[in-house]
């Protein structure tokens, strides 16, 4: 059995960078409890291990419990601006991936009468990016324009992990419904090389393996896309026995930009232990 893991999987930058502030919050402040605004990755490994870390993850509403001195991470998803205004009340160390906040001062300079942001509605980017302004239209697929025109000019935004197939559909359809509309294309470059590896057939493998935890949209946009006939989704290496190999000789394993790359590895052998014979 061949197996090999797709090159730029597992973590991005930005998880990278958020992971890395609050393992140094950890670090330098270890009498104290570390309060996380929202999971810092959508990914149930990597909160688990910050649970047994003693860090608390909080949604907004806990905040008004929380005194001043508290530390509060807030994660590469981003927040909006009236999140960050009620966070300056404590120790705030903001974990947003810069691409998001770049899209997101972009957006929230923008003078355009109509705003258009495609994107999963209830995805803390989304909600990041739309809650300070309530006009922005949140689109998540080519249904919600149905009949939709305007001959106004607009913009139009889009969340950084959306699936780039899906986004070409609905830029297509904008361009001949909304002609005055200026159409950017704010997917992150992690995400745009992860899906643009993916775009096509590698004919070296039968079937695609992608993993990740099924509330990661980067993970669900992967999957979404995938070329390959045969493509599972698997959120670990436990998830191995319930993939059907059998007569398959090769595998492509693929990780979301929020899969820990050591999560890869141990699907790639553990997929060959499973299947010596293939
Ligand atoms: S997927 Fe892109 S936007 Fe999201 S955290 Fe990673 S680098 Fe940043």
């Amino acid at each position: 059995m061949r197996v090999n893991v797709l090159k730029n999987s597992g973590f991005c930058g930005g998880v990278t960078r958020a992971l890395y502030l609050l393992d140094k919050a950890i670090r330098e402040n270890s009498d104290k409890t570390i309060y996380l605004l929202h999971e810092i990755v959508h990914n149930d490994i990597v909160n688990d291990k910050y649970n047994k870390l003693g860090v608390k993850v909080i949604e907004e509403k806990d905040l008004d419990g929380l005194s001043s001195s508290s530390i509060v991470l807030s994660s590469a998803h981003g927040i909006s601006n009236l999140t960050r205004e009620k966070l300056n009340r404590f120790n705030h160390i903001d974990a947003t991936c810069p691409f998001v906040r770049n899209n997101q001062k972009i957006i929230q300079a923008s003078k355009a009468s109509e705003i258009i942001f495609i994107g999963k509605k209830n995805h803390r980017e989304t909600i990041a990016m739309t809650e300070d302004n309530k006009n922005i239209w949140v689109i998540e697929n080519e249904n919600d324009l149905k009949n939709y025109k305007s001959h106004n000019e607009g913009e139009v935004y889009n969340q950084t992990t959306f699936n780039v197939n899906k986004l070409n559909k609905i830029h297509e359809i904008l361009e001949v419904n909304c002609p005055k509309y200026e159409i950017f294309n704010t997917m992150c470059e992690s995400t745009r090389s992860l899906q643009n590896s993916l775009k096509s057939v590698d004919p070296r493998y039968n079937v695609c393996v992608i993993v990740g935890d099924k509330k990661s949209s980067n993970a669900n946009s992967l999957f979404e896309m995938s070329p390959y006939i045969r493509t599972e989704f698997i959120e670990n290496e436990k998830d191995v026995d319930k993939l059907k190999l059998c007569k398959v000789d090769s595998v492509l394993v693929v990780g979301s930009a929020s899969t820990p790359k050591d999560v890869l590895e141990k699907v790639k052998n553990s997929i060959k232990e499973r299947f010596p014979e293939n």
